[in-house]
């Protein structure tokens, strides 16, 4: 595939003006009450893990199975501890994920961080999809532990997503906290959803970008970045 036509693509797409990296965990911290745990830590934790868990049972029934069967008697558990881990994004604030990593640092060139492993679930099937998700910068003064950007990436992919918006999420989310002179984030992912139904397309791989400051402005930094990132995927 080329990611450079690609990229060009997407550089010359505007990405959303009011910003979509803290709008909906604020959102969502006022009504979620969902936990991972496996006691409710308060009332209404406990209430609504049971609500989740009777609507899994029922589920279980109208697909026709008996959710009373050894093996299915603690899967609505299960699902919602799964659930609920798999979505905990939503309640995470990536300027406290991030902010609290930033070092002084007057280094200029790129930093690239690729293969950060990446699982997420798409909005209209929730099924997963998953892939790698390659980040680049040139901080401005700041640096940020590096750990964190797997971090951010965990923070966006574990909600109800699309790609494309977890993508610009990601490097929004950059941008905002360190205010880099650019940052470019390219993911790549299968989605279950068009490989175990649907068109069956086993081996389609999706790619999504985004490029802000100089990584959309700059070709020369733009190549630079897409290089590194495809010659690690041609090994
Ligand atoms: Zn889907």
């Amino acid at each position: 595939m080329d990611l450079e036509a690609h990229a060009e693509f997407i550089a010359t797409t505007e990405h959303s003006p009011n910003g979509y990296s803290s709008h909906y965990s604020r959102e969502a911290l006022k009504n979620r009450q969902l936990t991972s745990s496996k006691v409710g830590e308060t009332p209404e934790e406990e209430a609504a893990n049971a609500r989740v868990e009777n609507l899994i049972r029922q589920l279980l029934i109208e697909l026709g199975e008996n959710p009373e069967r050894e093996g299915l008697n603690l899967t609505p558990s299960r699902v919602r501890r799964s659930l609920a881990f798999l979505t905990d994004g939503y309640v995470k604030d990536p300027q406290e994920v991030l902010g609290t990593a930033l070092f002084e640092e007057h280094y200029d060139e790129m930093v690239l961080v690729r293969d950060i492993e990446m699982y997420s679930m798409c909005e209209h099937h929730m099924l997963p999809f998953y892939g790698k998700c390659h980040i680049a910068y040139i901080p401005n003064g700041k640096i940020v532990g590096l750990s964190k950007l797997p971090r951010i990436v965990d923070l966006y992919s574990r909600r109800l997503q699309v790609q494309e918006r977890l993508t610009t999420q990601i490097a929004e989310a950059i941008n905002e906290v360190l205010h880099p002179i650019g940052v470019g984030v390219v993911t790549e992912a299968y989605h279950l959803c068009m490989m175990m139904r649907g068109v069956q397309k086993q081996n389609s791989m999706t790619l999504a970008s985004c490029m802000l400051g100089d990584f959309k402005k700059d070709q020369k930094t733009r190549s630079e970045f897409l290089n590194l990132i495809q010659h690690v995927r041609g090994n």
